[in-house]
């Protein structure tokens, strides 16, 4: 599949690797890496690999791929027991800062 980057954005970057993040996990169509300013213990960012500002722009099958990432890493991190938060900021008005779609993935000590 084709994904589509934006040379100006943040994220793409990171993708792309021009940018240094520490990954968590990577494949196809997603990467999650660390929150350079963690709210929690655990604070990763799943991202897909396409370029789509915001949730209300992302399509089912990227969606998807998303929360097959999210599982997978809380399974492989124990959090799946333990417990965690989702979070995704849809605009300006609920606080998105990055405008490249992406899931906040929380847990331990929340300071949300
Ligand atoms: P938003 O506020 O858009 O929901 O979340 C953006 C998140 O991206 C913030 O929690 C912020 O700390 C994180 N962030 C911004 N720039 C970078 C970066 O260059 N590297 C990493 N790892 N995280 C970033
Ligand atoms: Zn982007």
């Amino acid at each position: 599949m084709e994904h589509i980057y934006d040379d100006e954005c943040i994220f793409c970057k990171i993708i792309k690797g021009e940018i240094k993040s520490a990954i968590v996990k990577e494949n196809e169509y997603c990467i999650a890496f660390n929150d350079v300013s963690p709210k929690a213990k655990t604070h990763i960012l799943i991202v897909p690999k396409t370029h789509v500002k915001d949730i209300m722009y992302l399509d089912d099958f990227y969606m998807c791929k998303v929360l097959e990432t999210i599982k997978e890493i809380a399974s492989e991190l124990g959090l799946d027991e333990k417990g965690f938060r989702v979070i995704n900021n849809c605009g300006k008005e609920a606080g998105q800062s990055v405008f490249h779609v992406h899931f906040h993935l929380l847990s331990g000590s929340i300071k949300f």
